[in-house]
């Protein structure tokens, strides 16, 4: 059996109607990083990502298209699932809701919920097909329109369904957000959060007649005449992926008997994690995230991402014109984490040659360059080998590394990735000056010491930018090639980031 610390993180699952948009992409590289950290750390993680496929505008946006529901869903979850490679991800498993497992689970989750939680009633409310939500009339714009698309008409819908009582989970969601053992970050979000709870929470009709959802969905156990309504089943795909419906030794060691569960989300479905999630779990009697991470928004050329304008942009574009750690870095670094941020082509070209091509890139190939002088060092251990503290680095040097790692903990835990990059560069920047200071490349054969340093500066820095950069760090690590804990040797390297002209 595996001992070791279990890390569950989640990103949300997105609807198939349309292509992936960088937002998503963001969302996707985020989460990857938090991953690649905690395993690199020696936690067990499972990291899961998928597809929302049973939502009234999947059936409408394969209507217009002409194609059966199941194809179109198929046809387009497939380029979620291809981002896979595009952006090189990490995940675990990638769960699509039309799976057989969800739906099994979905069921289970339904039946687990306490029974006077779920009631059936009539209601008649305006309903946004786009965040597949009501809305009540405080929530709209200029009392008419969804804030998230005002381009959308609402539609009158009145129906009998069935609710769930959010409102008697209110007052112990709100404690769990308040005494820290329900975690939102950032801070604002979760002042949100709490101001929403308190302005009262409503029930939340919880499923759709199937004749209005064209009898696409996962059915309500023992009523044929509805289906669950899409948020309350895709839900529990965060579950569902972890085999929460054979009760599997998984779902026991990732979900229920597990300190670290993290979801990582988009502004636009904060309510959802923070609030009905929360409550549907206790509902279930099953334990509540640890953590509930929440992204903004990117806007291109400071616009609004939409097809209408035409600025959506396609990451495997970028990654093919760029390269995939160019696209990775933008996105962690410049889109800053639990914000929104802008995104240009021109922003991104000046971040690649300043910080990439002229900064890591060409301190990597400067410290590779001042190496290859020596046949071979006899160093005291650095961060790939494991080894001991560097007992034969300079103590200034040592301090920098230690204070730098230090921060970049501090900064992942507090989802600051952007901040975590931003002192990784400082270690470069320290490096270059080290260069500069020491003139390094002026009689280099008697600075053996100071190359060593140098070696060790890059050997840490490819070591924590590798859940940033996983391509970049295997591109570097390959060139120190530890002989034991104490003996190093250098091979050249490759250009990481070949100049934009
Ligand atoms: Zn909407």
């Amino acid at each position: 059996m595996n001992n070791s610390k279990k890390f569950f993180i989640s990103t949300a699952i997105p609807y198939v109607n349309a292509k992936p948009h960088l937002g998503f992409a963001l969302e996707l590289v985020q989460a990857d990083v938090l991953a690649r950290y905690h395993r690199a750390k020696g936690f067990d993680v499972f990291f899961v990502s998928g597809t929302d496929e049973n939502a009234l505008k999947n059936v409408l946006a394969a209507k217009k298209q002409n194609m059966g529901v199941k194809d179109f869903v198929d046809k387009n979850a497939q380029t979620f699932f291809d981002l896979k490679k595009v952006l090189n991800l990490s995940w675990d498993d990638f769960i699509r809701t039309t799976e057989k497992r969800h739906f099994d689970g979905a069921t289970k989750f339904w039946l687990a919920c306490k029974k006077d939680d779920i009631y059936k009633k009539s209601y008649r409310g305006l309903y946004c097909v786009g965040c597949e939500e009501f809305k009540t009339p405080k929530e709209l714009v200029a009392g008419k329109f969804c804030e998230e698309h005002p381009n959308q008409p609402l539609e009158i819908v009145e129906e009998e369904n069935y609710f769930f009582k959010l409102s008697k989970y209110a007052k112990e969601i709100e404690s769990r957000i308040q005494n820290g053992e329900l975690i939102i970050l950032p801070e604002g979000r979760k002042r949100e959060v709490l101001s929403f709870i308190r302005g009262g929470l409503n029930d939340l009709s919880i499923s759709r007649s199937k004749e209005r959802a064209e009898s696409w969905g996962v059915p309500v156990p023992g009523d044929d005449s509805q289906v669950q309504y899409v948020w309350f089943d895709a839900l529990t795909n965060y579950i569902n992926a972890l085999g929460y419906f054979n009760s599997s030794k998984k779902f026991e060691e990732f979900w229920e008997n597990n300190e670290n569960i993290i979801h990582l989300i988009g502004k636009g479905v904060t309510r959802f994690h923070a609030v009905y999630w929360p409550a549907m779990l206790l509902s279930a009697n099953l334990r509540l995230p640890k953590k509930v991470l929440i992204h903004g928004y990117i806007t291109v050329d400071d616009k609004k991402i939409s097809k209408s304008l035409g600025n959506t942009i396609d990451s495997s574009e970028l990654v093919s014109k760029y390269g995939v750690d160019a696209v990775r870095y933008y996105l962690l670094k410049e889109i800053p984490s639990g914000e929104d941020g802008n995104f240009s082509v021109a922003s991104l070209e000046r971040v690649y040659n300043g910080e990439l091509a002229n900064g890591l890139g060409n301190f990597a190939a400067r410290v590779l360059g001042l190496a290859s002088k020596f046949e071979k060092f006899s160093a005291g251990g650095g961060s790939s080998s494991g080894g001991e503290v560097f007992s034969q680095v300079d103590r200034e040097v040592s301090t920098k590394i230690e204070s730098v790692k230090a921060i970049v903990d501090q900064k992942i835990h507090e989802f600051r990735l952007h901040e975590a990059l931003g002192a990784i560069n400082e270690l470069i920047a320290f490096g270059d000056k080290y260069v500069n200071n020491h003139e390094v490349w002026k009689d280099t054969d008697s600075k053996k010491q100071e190359v060593l340093n140098l070696v060790v500066i890059l050997d840490n820095v490819a070591a924590l930018l590798k859940p940033f950069l996983p391509e970049t760090a295997e591109k570097i690590q390959p060139c120190l090639v530890w002989l034991d804990e104490k003996n190093l040797e250098i091979k050249k390297g490759e250009v990481l980031f070949p100049r934009l002209v």
